[in-house]
């Protein structure tokens, strides 16, 4: 079932995704999907929506009748509770006519206020009162903060078990976070030296060139830190500085990332101004075209205090990691698209090669996750000819070149998961609750001071300048991303 089925989360990313799947026979001949929303369809209308969402992202598409005759819609405002028992007399007769054996996911494609009414009514009605699994997944943002997220958690596994709940984070459905875990603890050559002996700097920077469009609601009461480092840029740490799990299972990963958010230092206070940055896109030009600022746009309070951009400077308090800086950077209406890591070792000892008046530049061993998807290993080697001079070199790896195909869109992968009843790259409890506690407390400062130099960037830049200073403060500088 999925809440929330005439939305643009169900067009544009669920309803492709169910595509491939079936048409990869992930999704074999037992399964239907009931849509729920408010406004009134036939099921010939709902299946309409289906085909044009799934021909607008997908070319082949020789199996979409077939595909969505499996389709069936239920108009339901979720907060009427009388509609819940036509839906599951639906759900039932479906359950038979296609053999589901019970099984039921619950999918919330909506607002995040409804997430709570809509668990309690699974309940209350006996929608989860299945003999097969029962499972519910749900979109971010999990709550605004700690105290609100205990709440919507507290109601939710009033219907649902911990282990029922699957918590989107979109960012682990990708390849190459899902790789960051592959790229660690299947090669010799790095895990030795992922350390604080070896690496001096990482550097997470995930860069939008879209501004706030039609989101200006949402994001005026969310801004950059809740909507990207509360959940995909810690989740992206965590993966990055966790200890080798001794099972390559949910809970054995799961317990790994908790105890790096454990080791996050707490900043607040006084030290915020120092560990983070803050920004706001000011009007600019992108690819040529003007772009107005974010005080401009759309249900935008013209003095908005809201942040569009955070730079931060994480410390994880362990053994491997004491002192080497994490760099994190996120923002929107930046110079361009892209979602990378940067892993920067240290200098050598000693550098042979200064009597050429050249320094050598730091390996670095890059993790470019979208839109390019690949590593990338900077060396040094010699320059041809007959000097010995050191010139440096790349070693690329694109994910797309070798097998020749797309890799599986996020969603796609993240939907298999949950249907195989895998866990481990959706959000346990333990990490959402971690997370907000980090990020509430830098919250409380910005939100109780008003930033006076909003806006500090312009659109179509990498963001404020205090951002690079932040770097500079410890003799680094933000590796280019584009
Ligand atoms: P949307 O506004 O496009 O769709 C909302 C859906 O909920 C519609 O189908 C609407 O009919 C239905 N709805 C609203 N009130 C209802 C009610 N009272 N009863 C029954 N149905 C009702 O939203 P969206 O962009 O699809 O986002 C859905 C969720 O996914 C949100 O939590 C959002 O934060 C999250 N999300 C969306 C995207 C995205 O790309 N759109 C990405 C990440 C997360």
């Amino acid at each position: 079932m999925i809440f929330g089925a005439t939305g643009d989360l169900a067009k544009r990313k669920l309803f492709p995704s169910l595509y491939r799947l079936f048409e990869k026979g992930n999704l074999s001949e037992h399964f239907a999907v009931i849509g729920v929303a408010r406004r009134p369809l036939t099921n010939d209308e709902f299946q309409d929506n289906v085909k044009k969402s799934v021909s607008t992202a997908i070319d082949k598409e020789d199996r979409i009748e077939e595909f969505s005759s499996h389709f069936y819609y239920h108009s339901h405002d979720v907060t009427d509770s009388d509609s819940y028992a036509s839906l599951n007399k639906l759900a039932e007769q479906l359950d038979s006519h296609y053999q589901l054996d019970g099984n039921r996911i619950f999918y919330l494609a909506m607002a995040p206020e409804f997430f709570g009414t809509i668990a309690l009514h699974l309940k209350e009605d006996g929608l989860t009162n299945v003999n097969g699994f029962k499972r519910l997944v749900i979109e971010k943002p999990f709550g605004h903060n700690l105290e609100s997220a205990k709440e919507l958690n507290t109601q939710l596994r009033t219907a649902f078990a911990e282990d029922e709940i699957y918590r989107i984070d979109h960012y682990l459905g990708k390849e190459m976070v899902q790789n960051i875990e592959v790229i660690r603890f299947a090669n010799a050559i790095f895990e030795p030296l992922w350390n604080n002996r070896y690496i001096a700097n990482i550097q997470v920077t995930s860069s939008e060139v879209l501004g706030v469009e039609e989101r200006g609601r949402y994001y005026e009461k969310s801004g950059a830190l809740r909507d990207m480092v509360q959940n995909h840029m810690l989740q992206m740490v965590a993966l990055l500085a966790m200890e080798p799990p001794i099972r390559l299972n949910t809970d054995e990963i799961r317990s790994e990332k908790v105890k790096v958010l454990r080791a996050l230092r707490p900043i607040s206070g006084e030290e915020v101004k120092d560990y983070f940055v803050r920004g706001q896109y000011d009007s600019g030009s992108i690819t040529s075209e003007s772009a107005p600022a974010y005080r401009e746009e759309q249900m935008v309070e013209p003095d908005s205090n809201t942040e569009t951009y955070v730079a931060g400077k994480l410390l994880i308090d362990n053994f491997r990691w004491a002192g080497v800086p994490i760099y994190i950077r996120t923002g929107k209406r930046m110079a361009a698209k892209s979602t990378k890591i940067v892993i920067q070792f240290k200098d050598i000892p000693m550098n042979l090669y200064y009597q050429t008046e050249q320094t050598l530049n730091p390996n670095l061993l890059v993790i470019h996750i979208q839109p390019e998807e690949g590593i990338t290993l900077h060396l040094n080697a010699k320059k041809a000819g007959q000097s010995m001079e050191a010139t440096p070199v790349k070693l690329n790896f694109a994910n797309k070149g070798i097998d020749g195909i797309n890799t599986p869109e996020a969603y796609e992968k993240l939907l298999y998961d949950c249907m195989r009843g895998d866990a481990t790259n959706f959000t346990h409890w333990d990490e959402v609750a971690l997370s907000w506690s980090f990020t509430d407390k830098i919250s409380e400062v910005w939100e109780s001071t008003v930033e006076k130099n909003f806006p500090n960037y312009a659109s179509g830049t990498m963001g404020p300048k205090a951002a690079d200073e932040l770097l500079e403060k410890d003799g680094y500088f933000w590796w280019p991303v584009t």
